[in-house]
């Protein structure tokens, strides 16, 4: 076994003494994201930073001592990335997981790395606000590891990905300087876009310590449609139908003999044999009735907040329909 003893110490001369693990029962259990077939080598040390400033004094110490690092999220990464490397320091963020920020007005949240993706839509829903993308590893994933790996996520073709959410970030860069990049603002066009060149670099370009991510509000509630196909070309063949006529359902998702027969089995849904695809598509209600009932919050009258959201109207902003 090597001899780290030099990078232990260092390491723990800017640590809380249980961020720095090197018991093998522990370590093992991080070598490796969900993806089984990729290989994963044996770390030095697993360390868990509580702060900017332990990052800092991490990615420093393992620049002067050149050891590779491989930040961590909740590794559930599917592509091997967040895998140990031999000697390497694991650098999980698990631990940096505050919200730091839920600005309603400027329809913002700042958070460290460590957030849980679905952690964040449930503050945010308390103003009826949510963070949209979606990987379906939601209630695991991080907002860094989705940061890292750019994800998408089962609504991404309505709602977008992780790139046009992320405004802006801080980064440790390797030699331990704090880069902030980017803005808090809707709208920010000036300089270069490093904040979209660091989503989906996979720490490969610094660690990823805070982010301003940008809320929607929430979608309406969601209908779905299941629909079955005698073949998946039958199945295609409706999605480029439904996509053609103009409509955007938040998500179509197709599966084919195989998958539906799997899912048939294990969850008893009733469906024939003869049924070689489903198409599963779900959309949010009619968003008319949301402008209408934005145009009655405009009207002149007693303060909004005492009065219950009301029902649709001809009129918006006191002013003909045909205006608006
Ligand atoms: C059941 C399941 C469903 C999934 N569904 C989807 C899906 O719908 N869409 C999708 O895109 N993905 C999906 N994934 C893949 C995975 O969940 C996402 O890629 C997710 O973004 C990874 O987040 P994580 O916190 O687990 O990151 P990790 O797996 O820990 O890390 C992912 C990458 O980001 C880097 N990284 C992590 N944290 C930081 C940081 N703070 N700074 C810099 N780099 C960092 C890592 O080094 C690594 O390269 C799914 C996975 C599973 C298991």
């Amino acid at each position: 076994m090597s001899d780290h003893s030099d990078l232990l110490e260092r390491l723990r001369a800017g640590l809380p003494q249980d961020a720095v693990v090197v018991d093998p029962d522990v370590t093992d259990s991080y070598r490796h994201d969900m993806a089984g077939f990729c290989e994963a080598g044996i770390p030095a040390v697993l360390v868990f930073p509580d702060t900017v400033e332990q990052v800092q004094h991490i990615m420093r110490t393992a620049t002067e001592l050149r050891v590779p690092v491989v930040p961590q999220g909740a590794r559930t990464g599917l592509s091997g990335a967040a895998n140990a490397v031999d000697g390497c320091i694991l650098l999980s963020l698990v631990r940096m997981n505050r919200i730091l920020e839920l600005d309603p007005v400027n329809r913002i949240a700042v958070v460290e790395p460590g957030v849980v993706n679905a952690e964040l839509s449930r503050a945010a829903a308390k103003y009826r606000l949510s963070y949209l993308p979606d990987p379906s590893s939601w209630e695991t994933c991080t907002i860094g590891g989705n940061i890292g790996t750019g994800s998408g996520g089962l609504c991404c073709v309505k709602y977008g990905v992780t790139a046009e959410y992320v405004l802006g970030l801080d980064v440790v860069l390797a030699d331990g300087q704090l880069l902030r990049t980017g803005r808090r603002t809707a709208k920010g066009v000036a300089g270069y876009d490093l904040t979209r060149l660091l989503v989906g670099s996979e720490g490969s370009l610094g660690v990823v310590v805070g982010a301003v991510v940008a809320l929607k509000p929430t979608p309406p509630p969601q209908l779905a449609l299941a629909a079955e196909f005698p073949s998946t070309d039958a199945a295609c063949a409706a999605v480029c139908a439904v996509m053609e006529a103009g409509h955007t359902p938040s998500l179509m998702e197709l599966m084919d003999t195989v998958t539906v027969r799997a899912i048939n089995s294990l969850a008893q849904m009733g469906l024939p044999d003869s049924t070689a695809a489903l198409l599963v598509a779900f959309d949010s209600l009619d968003p008319a009735a949301d402008l209408a009932a934005a145009g009655e919050l405009c009207r002149p009258g007693p303060p909004r907040s005492s009065r219950p959201p009301t029902a649709p109207s001809p009129t918006c902003c006191s002013r003909p329909a045909d205006w608006c």
